[in-house]
């Protein structure tokens, strides 16, 4: 069984909901002009001062969904076809950037997203070298963000607030990397670098894409404690993007498993681990590595890939590598309500009292 991270603070229901996403569909096209759909009817809710785990392997969305949030999708070979993704008032800031309901990101106008973008969702990326400048200075570049965010701030006031941000975040003796260029750090100092960028205008949520992917497991561990930690200090909101369930596990209040551009399974992350529902959660889930496996036995796979775009399979979208396939799999599952919070796309689970979230 996985550890899950017992110092998470329980998100209830009734928390705050600070970003909603609502039946996003998002399509790239094809090389013959063809729109595919690459994600399709999602909905999740990030909670305010929780960390919502986006889980799957490559190629089902996740990445496609956040980059759809922060409006960064790349242009004009994609689009958002459908849904909503509602921004909720800034409630933390005595000047309110944004209307008093709240803002649906797909309709804001593309020359208002500055606003957003740093402000109030941050991102940091899998791959810092490609993220970072490699020909300025890393003082530099972080300097560049209270450049454009806060122009009124003088050239002291910045280097105070960058000595403190790279103290924040653990940075090893951080006047001197202020004048090192990114090759000349280390990857876990380089992922540090781009949280102090994210973190420097005090974001209401934290965009977290595979941030570890790419790092020593040691280094990994140390990363997603500092990303805890801050989230801990500043009450900010995580959206973590990860294949790792073991990830999931230590970080989240609650998950989302997508599958080929679909919810295959979404709810608490103790429901979920504990009770997982949908074939395709467990297959990920029993692919683990324990202590108490035996040494060199076989871990569980799930056989076969994840479809591509141009070859989705009618119906549910696993159907193609699950080893509980039935006939009527050939039709959609819908996404049916389990427990509380617990939803499943599977025709094989039962609703909670006949609740179905279609
Ligand atoms: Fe497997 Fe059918 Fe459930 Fe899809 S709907 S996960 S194919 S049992």
């Amino acid at each position: 069984m996985l550890a899950t991270n017992t110092t998470t603070p329980t998100i209830t229901e009734s928390a705050e909901t600070i970003l909603s996403v609502k039946e996003l569909a998002v399509a790239f096209q094809s090389d013959e002009g063809d729109w595919l759909t690459a994600v399709d009817n999602v909905s999740f809710d990030l909670k305010k001062g929780s960390v919502l785990g986006l889980v799957g392997e490559s190629g089902c969305g996740k990445s496609v969904t956040s980059y759809a949030i922060m409006r960064l999708l790349p242009q004009p070979q994609s689009k958002i076809l459908r849904g909503e993704i509602w921004l909720k008032t800034n409630t933390s800031s005595s000047e309110p950037l944004v209307e008093d309901q709240g803002i649906n990101l797909v309709s804001y106008p593309q020359k208002l997203l500055h606003k957003i973008r740093g402000r109030r969702i941050a991102m940091i990326f899998q791959d810092s070298m490609s993220a970072l400048n490699p020909v300025h200075k890393i003082g530099k570049q972080i300097a560049e963000v209270y450049r454009l965010h806060f122009p009124e701030m003088s050239p002291s006031e910045v280097r105070k607030s960058m000595l403190e941000l790279l103290h924040q975040v653990q940075m090893p003796d951080p006047e001197q990397k202020m004048d090192a260029f990114p090759h000349q750090l280390s990857g876990g100092m380089r992922q540090r670098v781009m949280i102090a960028m994210a973190l420097a205008c005090q974001p209401d949520i934290l965009i977290a894409d595979e941030p570890t992917t790419a790092l020593d497991v040691t280094v990994q561990a140390q990363i997603l404690n500092l990303i805890y930690e801050l989230k801990e200090q500043t009450s900010m909101s995580i959206l973590l993007i990860t294949h790792d369930f073991g990830v999931i596990a230590q970080m989240c209040d609650e998950v989302v498993v997508m599958y080929a551009g679909r919810v295959a399974e979404q709810g608490p992350v103790n429901t979920i681990i504990d009770q997982p529902q949908h074939p395709y959660t467990k297959g990920l889930l029993s692919s683990i590595p324990s202590l108490a496996d035996q040494p060199k036995t076989m871990l569980p796979t799930i056989e076969g890939y994840v479809p591509g775009l141009k070859s989705m399979p009618e119906g549910c979208r696993f159907v193609n590598r699950c080893s509980e396939a039935k006939e009527r799999c050939s039709t959609s599952p819908p996404l049916t309500q389990v427990g509380d919070n617990h939803n499943v796309a599977c025709h094989l689970v039962t609703p909670n009292q006949n609740n179905s979230q279609g």
